[in-house]
């Protein structure tokens, strides 16, 4: 797939854009004072592979404790600024590798133009972030369509920061539609060369969040359209990760790591799969530094060879299962046993 060209920021040494690789995103939920909470769960988003993290700045002791949090963690912090120019000034003064400004609530011009200033002294970039329910006053219903009221706005965002010789900006223009986010995107693809964060924002729970942001996210980074993500949900921040991860190697636009595939069954599985699938997946997540295909299928019969492709795989019986590699049987186990098993033939290689 040939991705877009962009420019190139790096946030925290992190590059972004500019044919680096795609960086996995995620937001803390802990208040970003109460820095031990705060730390721990980013920590927690490290071990679970996440590149960038973002944390709320939503006042004064928010903004101080970021410097603090940098000094406990290893992935670059990105600060979420609304409404108070303020805080912006108060993330930059605490060391925040990336500031996210809605230009929607952010303030004047003259606000933008400090801000840009203390980004610019800092040596840190800006995401100008959009997003479809706070776009700006006069742009809503005034463009035409939502996804081009996104990108206008983004993009008028961009020209002020120009205008102050500001050009180390990343854009993202999401929407809660997803066809309305995958047209914003298309157009600020078209239109700027600016490195671009992808998202669909209030995507909903877990199950939902999964599928809209698949959805939108997917058609965009196919498009070759991309250059970092969230994968926003309703749940637990590592699991935004895990998505993340799961999709950019779906698409084969992240190499290595530990992948899981399994059959959805049929009436010849006989034995609890849906219970061991969900244990291997939960194994595979400590293998992250494996570039390792494993596979659960449901029965003997057909699971190993059409699990061929995969490194390692059981496939089950009645009460047991027999584990293959590369579609050959090489063993079986009692069904109790069938995922240590497993693992001693990965850990094995
Ligand atoms: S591997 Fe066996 S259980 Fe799974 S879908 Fe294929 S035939 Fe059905």
């Amino acid at each position: 797939m040939t991705r877009r060209v962009s420019r190139q920021i790096t946030v925290g040494g992190t590059a972004v854009g500019g044919g680096a690789d795609i960086t996995v995103q995620s937001m803390t939920t802990a208040p970003t004072d109460d820095v031990g909470a705060v730390s721990a769960q980013i920590l927690a988003l490290e071990r679970a592979g996440c590149d960038i993290v973002r944390a709320a700045i939503p006042d004064e002791a928010s903004a101080l404790a970021l410097a603090e949090i940098k000094r406990r963690i290893r992935i670059p912090l990105v600060a979420d600024i609304h409404f108070d120019y303020k805080l912006a000034l108060a993330a930059i003064g605490s060391g925040a590798d990336k500031i996210r400004i809605n230009p929607g609530n952010i303030g004047s011009r003259e606000r933008v133009r400090e801000v840009a200033a203390a980004a610019r002294d800092a040596g840190i970039p800006i995401r100008v972030g959009v997003n479809g329910g706070s776009l700006e006053r006069g742009l809503r219903g005034g463009l035409g369509t939502e996804a081009e009221a996104l990108a206008a706005s983004a993009l008028r965002s961009c020209e002020l920061l120009e205008s102050f010789g500001f050009a180390d900006i990343c854009v993202s223009a999401k929407s809660s539609d997803v066809v309305a986010t995958i047209e914003a995107y298309r157009l600020l693809a078209a239109r700027c060369d600016y490195p671009l964060h992808l998202g669909v924002t209030e995507a909903g729970t877990e199950f939902s969040g999964l599928i809209r942001g698949s959805a939108g996210i997917g058609a965009l980074l196919a498009d070759g359209i991309g250059d970092t993500l969230r994968v926003s949900l309703t749940a637990d921040p590592a699991r935004e990760v895990a998505a993340g991860i799961e999709l950019l190697a779906s698409l084969g636009l992240r190499r290595g790591g530990a992948r899981m595939i399994s059959c959805p069954t049929c009436a010849r599985c006989r034995y609890d799969m849906m219970k061991i699938a969900r244990e291997v997946e939960e194994r595979l997540a400590d293998y992250r530094e494996r570039d390792v295909t494993v596979a659960v299928m449901g029965c003997a019969v057909n699971g190993p060879g059409e699990a061929r492709a995969a490194d390692f795989g059981i496939a089950g019986g009645d009460g047991m299962g027999v584990l293959f590699r590369h579609g050959e049987i090489v063993g079986s186990a009692p069904e109790p046993e069938l995922v240590a098993r497993l693992f001693e033939l990965v850990d094995a290689g």
